[in-house]
């Protein structure tokens, strides 16, 4: 796994999209939309066999049927609400063994040997966090192999296998992450990840018709808006190509229309906007804990079960305190609303605070923009475009590059408009 510079990268960018020059390895990930349908399948293998049929080493990387990985988890949520990672993940995987079947099957029928791998059959060895499950090591000799024999390889996303042999998966989205570290493992000089959308929009196409296309942007600003909501790729997918110099090309499977490169800031230049794109997040839950007491070492109590449960606990903020006790306020994932509230309350009494009461209708939008760093007042900004819209302020988070906003999940759509109007992302009306 070797570093690119700038100008490998985009003369190879060129070449893969012209469709000229040497063959190159290209790893191909589909998702669920892709691969919904036996005639998506079909599509899908059309694709494959036309980029092999150009000289190239082909990786096909699959998502289960779009549906599918909820359906399977609904299904085990029916027996029980208690979390039994291992066994959720035996189910949960099985999505994606289906769909490579299927496309391996399409493969073949139109003359080209497709050959689909599990993720213990690639040797995808991951830790044993189940359901969010990291990659530590892939074994690329069974896909060079296949490669090496004019095969496409057709590999399972989102799963892998921890040292005991136990399936494990990589967290929703995870299909994302198994193409780029295929990608990675392979060498490979492009991953093209295809999906719904033709591109990365300025924020989600699908609520705001006067999304932009960006052709461009840094990896820096395509992890924070992905793990600001922005679901296109999925955040630790980000992390990897970003790692690793993995080159990604996100576009649709519905057209040959050329989509969006995520690529490194010394490739970008100046082009870079304040603001490059809006994100936002429904799966945000507000848990407030009343009459805390302001000493050292009480919020630390009150957060340190739910770390230590896998809560993830996002924006926090404490008010200045009254009488020697203060209100903490944090967000945490919706799905774990009621386990945190749960672990919140058990510490809150221990340290002799208040009640816990929780809010589950809220969401969180997001700014982000590299240009940010050089620019002032982008926070004023944001707070004016929010505020004219009516929209409430609950909590604010800020990074070097992004400014997140927490309101009342009914704004969502209406903040995320408006913050695109105002920082002059909107496309050009015709
Ligand atoms: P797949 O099943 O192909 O992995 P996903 O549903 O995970 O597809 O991701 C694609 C979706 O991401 C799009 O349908 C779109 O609604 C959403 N999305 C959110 N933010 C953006 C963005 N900034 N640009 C493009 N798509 C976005
Ligand atoms: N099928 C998995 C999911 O729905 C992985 C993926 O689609 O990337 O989350
Ligand atoms: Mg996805």
């Amino acid at each position: 796994m070797t570093a690119r510079t700038a100008t490998a990268w985009s003369d190879s960018a060129a070449a893969a999209t012209q469709g000229a020059g040497k063959p190159l390895t290209i790893v191909q990930k589909y998702g669920g939309t892709s691969v919904g349908s036996v005639e998506r399948i079909q599509a899908v293998a059309r694709r494959a066999v036309a980029t092999h049929a150009e000289g190239h080493r082909v990786v096909v990387v699959v998502s289960a049927m779009a549906g599918e990985t909820n359906r399977l988890l609904a299904l085990a949520k029916q027996l029980t609400e208690e979390p039994h990672h291992r066994e959720i993940d035996v189910i949960a995987a099985s999505g994606e063994q289906v769909s490579i079947g299927l496309v391996a099957l399409a493969i073949c029928e139109l003359g080209t040997t497709g050959r689909s791998f599990l993720g213990h059959q690639v040797r995808i060895v991951t830790d044993e966090a189940h359901g969010m499950a990291r990659i530590q090591s892939i074994d690329a000799e069974p896909v060079t192999a296949a490669l090496d024999r004019r095969e496409i390889v057709v590999v399972a996303g989102f799963q892998g296998i921890d040292k005991q042999g136990a399936i494990t998966t990589l967290g929703r989205g995870g299909s994302d992450l198994s193409a780029v570290a295929m990608a990675a493992a392979v060498q490979a000089d492009i991953c093209e990840i295809y999906t719904d959308v033709d591109g990365i929009y300025t924020t989600d196409p699908n609520i705001c018709g006067r999304a932009r296309k960006i052709e461009r942007i840094t990896f820096e600003e395509m992890l924070e808006l992905a793990s600001l909501g922005a679901k296109v790729l999925q955040t630790r997918s980000v992390e990897f190509a970003m790692k690793y110099r993995v080159r990604i090309h996100v576009r649709t499977s519905f057209s040959d229309a050329p989509g969006s490169w995520v690529v490194p800031e010394e490739e970008l230049g100046m082009e870079g906007a304040v603001v490059t794109g809006v994100a936002y997040d429904r799966n945000t839950a507000k848990l407030t804990v009343q009459a805390v007491p302001d000493r050292p070492g009480t919020v630390a109590a009150l957060l340190r079960p739910l770390g230590a449960h896998g809560i993830n606990v996002d924006v926090i903020i404490q008010n200045a305190s009254v009488d020697g006790h203060t209100d903490v306020t944090f967000t945490v994932p919706r799905n774990e609303v009621g386990r945190a509230q749960r672990f919140a309350a058990e510490a809150a009494a221990a340290i002799g605070a208040g009640k816990v009461s929780s809010d589950a209708s809220v969401s969180k939008v997001s700014v982000v923009g590299a240009g940010m760093r050089s620019e002032a007042g982008v926070a004023v900004r944001m707070f004016d475009a929010l505020g004219r819209a009516g929209v409430n302020i609950q909590l604010i988070s800020t990074s070097e590059i992004k400014i997140s906003c927490v309101v009342d999940e009914r704004f969502t759509e209406l903040a995320v408009r408006e913050l695109h109007t105002a920082f002059g992302l909107d496309a050009p009306t015709e």
